[in-house]
């Protein structure tokens, strides 16, 4: 029967609820965030004081909709309704019809709510008579630890009947906290961390370095595929692709503190870009004591030579808990697949605790920021 009634989806955005002074603007890049990301689909959307409601277009395949607002950064959940008239009878038939879907196992929540006062049943009746629907249909109901949630909503045009509550993403709209350096290698652990600095409203200005003969040979490697998965979150972004052979050359004596000088040289790119691009912070994949080479010390000296603010949204998740972040987003099989990591190659008993003053003094001696500078001009770089 349910076919009968039009199906919307209600869009909650939780967390920009909190952003009172800049709520519009906030709210704006949501929705230019879901249109983008719903691309040609067919559907309608209409901004409400607190939720968004997407109206898929006659006979619109709603699946591909719901799969692009899983993808949606800043949407707390969605809530797939059926819209009726507001009345009790038809409201609990196609409750009625929409629950003997699921098996006699499955433990319901009830939400009813009726907001027009002038109605003539309330929200306590709603409720009763739908929970006593339910428990003659042979289903049992809790208000905590259940499968479902029956929500029953009751407007002065509409009825609103859902069974189908999603949970989204949560965070804030990509773009909406401005852009950031990602320093992006082709491990696990970095295109996690990007993955957080959209959460948290930064569009990506990814930064990778490359031990290919040609840039263009970088921007073919599995690098690429990482960087279209992370844009299935988000399309837009900025990618530099920068040589290492400079440094690698520059670097040649610096033994034990050439894995930290390295790092320097990351950082020293990625403050250059971030000048450059308007950023105010730079996001690493480093997580405390992971390898040998995430020593307090040894970042705290590598910090140590840039100004811009080092985010490590990583440092406190174990290994584990970093690869199933990453199977959960896509990026795993990606990240494990072969590659010529630049951080590998010269990886031989680093030093674990670095002395700042000497990596000072080592950046000074190889003339680090003429190496920085004389790469940037080898990178490349292209958006979407
Ligand atoms: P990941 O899994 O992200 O490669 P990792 O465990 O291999 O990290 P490191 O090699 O110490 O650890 O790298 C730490 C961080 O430095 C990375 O998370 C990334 O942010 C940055 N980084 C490493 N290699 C590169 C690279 N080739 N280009 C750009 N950034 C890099
Ligand atoms: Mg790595």
């Amino acid at each position: 029967m349910e076919g009968r009634y039009e199906r919307i989806i209600l869009v909650r955005f939780g967390e920009l609820w909190l952003k009172s002074k800049n709520r519009g603007t906030y709210i704006k890049k949501l929705v230019s965030n879901i249109r983008e990301q719903l691309g040609s689909e067919k559907y309608s959307l209409e901004l409400e004081h607190d939720r968004i409601i997407i109206r898929p277009g006659k006979d619109a395949n709603i699946e591909p909709i719901k799969s692009g607002l899983d993808r949606v950064f800043g949407i707390s959940g969605y809530q797939v309704s059926y819209v009726t008239k507001p009345q009790l009878e038809e409201m609990l038939k196609l409750a009625r019809s929409l629950a003997s879907r699921y098996d006699k196992k499955t433990i319901f929540k009830i939400n009813a709510h009726r907001s027009y006062k002038q109605l003539p049943f309330d929200s306590a009746e709603l409720y009763e008579k739908a929970s006593g629907m339910l428990r003659r249909m042979g289903y049992s109901m809790a208000p905590r630890g259940y499968d479902k949630e029956l929500v029953l909503n009751a407007t002065e045009d509409s009825g609103y009947v859902s069974i189908e509550k999603v949970k989204g993403l949560g965070g804030l709209p990509v773009g909406s906290g401005g852009k950031a350096v990602i320093l992006l290698s082709g491990g696990i652990d970095s295109p996690v961390a990007a993955w957080y600095a959209m959460k948290r409203g930064m569009e990506p200005i990814y930064v990778h370095v490359h031990g290919f003969s040609s840039n263009e040979e970088a921007s073919n490697s599995k690098l690429k595929e990482i960087v279209a998965l992370l844009a299935s979150y988000h399309q837009h972004y900025k990618i530099y692709y920068v040589p290492s052979h400079i440094f690698q050359v520059g670097a040649i004596r610096t033994g034990r503190y050439e894995l930290i000088m390295m790092k320097v040289f990351m950082l020293l790119l990625a403050e250059r870009i971030a000048v450059n691009q308007k950023c105010s912070v730079v996001f690493t994949g480093e997580s405390l004591g992971q390898v040998a080479s995430q020593t307090p010390e040894n970042l705290a000296a590598e910090e140590h030579m840039v100004r811009i603010p080092v985010l490590r949204p990583l440092i406190g998740f174990d290994k584990e808990e970093i690869i199933s972040v990453a199977r959960r987003i896509g990026t795993y099989s990606y990240s494990i697949l072969p590659y010529k990591d630049v951080c590998s190659i010269n990886a031989r008993n680093p030093k674990i605790k670095a002395d700042a003053r000497i990596v000072a003094d080592i950046s000074k001696e190889i003339k680090i920021k003429s190496i920085v500078s004389r790469s940037l001009k080898l990178s490349s770089s292209f958006s979407t």
